[in-house]
């Protein structure tokens, strides 16, 4: 078995952009900036919203992070985007999910204007994406799709299992799975919580990508022998024997899985900190189309 080391990847991918904005700068031109916009103070979204801003500073991108009241409305949100929207210097605009109930998603991620969309949530992001047009691509399916290019991961004639259909992560990487690229070309097969079987079906998987949020659910009897496994899921979980009280935790039991694959991803330390290297990489595109 061997690690996909989703730090060490994410650290390449970082190491590449510093030089690329380092070279931005040489050339008087303008660095990428990024907005990130944290509604409420959920810990797990503060958590991620500085990582992403932490990143950002360490590759030399402007970054900004506006916070707003958790029981702010929906307008207040919306006026926030329009002004990033109508800034020349803003490259990227982030709203950090989840939301507030006020506050609809959709009325928010259809309100980034698709050229600084660089979480590629927005439609015509989405579109672009499933017609295999060059777009911003969802931060953690490009994370994926990134880390199995870095480790040189031959996907071509897979039988890929993705466990998930979410907008963020199951139907977007079971589409990129799916498309005639590499890493990609894989035959996909999409599972959720109505699906039977499925044991029978992820022991068919060469590749399998669990993004449910239910951990430790992709047990040893579901997965074949030399699979790649993917695991997005991070769940808190109660461990006293932490100072905070919690760890986290994957969608695949990786103890008893990891020694049947040939490729497998840890929680934390995978997917993760692909995601924001992926969200770099998407920022770091938008400044180059408008510099
Ligand atoms: P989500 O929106 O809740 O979607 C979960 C998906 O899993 C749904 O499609 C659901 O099916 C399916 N599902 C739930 N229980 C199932 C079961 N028992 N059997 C089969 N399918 C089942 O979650 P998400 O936003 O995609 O996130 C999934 C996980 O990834 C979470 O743990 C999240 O924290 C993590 N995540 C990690 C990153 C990262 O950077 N590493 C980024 C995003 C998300 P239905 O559609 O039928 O409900």
């Amino acid at each position: 078995m061997q690690l996909l080391d989703g730090k060490k990847a994410a650290q390449t991918i970082r190491d590449e952009l510093k030089l690329d904005v380092a070279q931005l700068a040489i050339e008087g031109k303008k660095v990428p900036h990024l907005v990130a916009i944290l509604v409420g103070n959920n810990p797990a979204s503060e958590t991620y919203v500085s990582a992403k801003v932490k990143a950002c500073e360490e590759v030399g991108f402007k970054s900004t992070l506006v916070r707003i009241e958790k029981d702010e409305d929906e307008r207040t949100l919306l006026d926030q985007i329009s002004d990033f929207n109508n800034d020349p210097d803003v490259d990227g605009i982030l709203v950090q999910l989840p939301l507030p109930k006020q506050i609809s998603p959709e009325n928010v991620i259809n309100a980034i204007d698709p050229s600084k969309d660089v979480d590629g949530f927005h439609p015509e992001s989405i579109g672009r994406m499933v017609q295999g047009h060059p777009t911003f691509i969802p931060a953690t399916p490009y994370g994926i799709m990134l880390m199995l290019e870095h480790y040189k991961i031959e996907t071509k004639g897979m039988h890929a299992i993705v466990v998930g259909r979410s907008n963020i992560v199951g139907r977007p990487i079971s589409i990129l799975l799916n498309n005639n690229n590499s890493p990609g070309n894989c035959t996909v097969t999409v599972c959720h919580s109505q699906t039977k079987n499925m044991k029978e079906i992820c022991l068919q998987g060469d590749l399998i990508v669990a993004a449910m949020g239910r951990p430790g659910f992709i047990t040893k009897d579901m997965v074949k022998d030399g699979a790649v496994v993917i695991d997005v899921g991070i769940t808190r979980v109660e461990d006293a024997t932490r100072k905070t009280g919690f760890r986290l935790r994957g969608d695949v039991d990786f103890e008893n899985v990891a020694d049947k694959c040939s490729w497998i991803t840890p929680v934390p330390g995978g997917v993760g900190p692909m995601t924001i290297a992926a969200l770099l990489k998407n920022t770091y595109r938008s400044c180059l189309m408008k510099n």
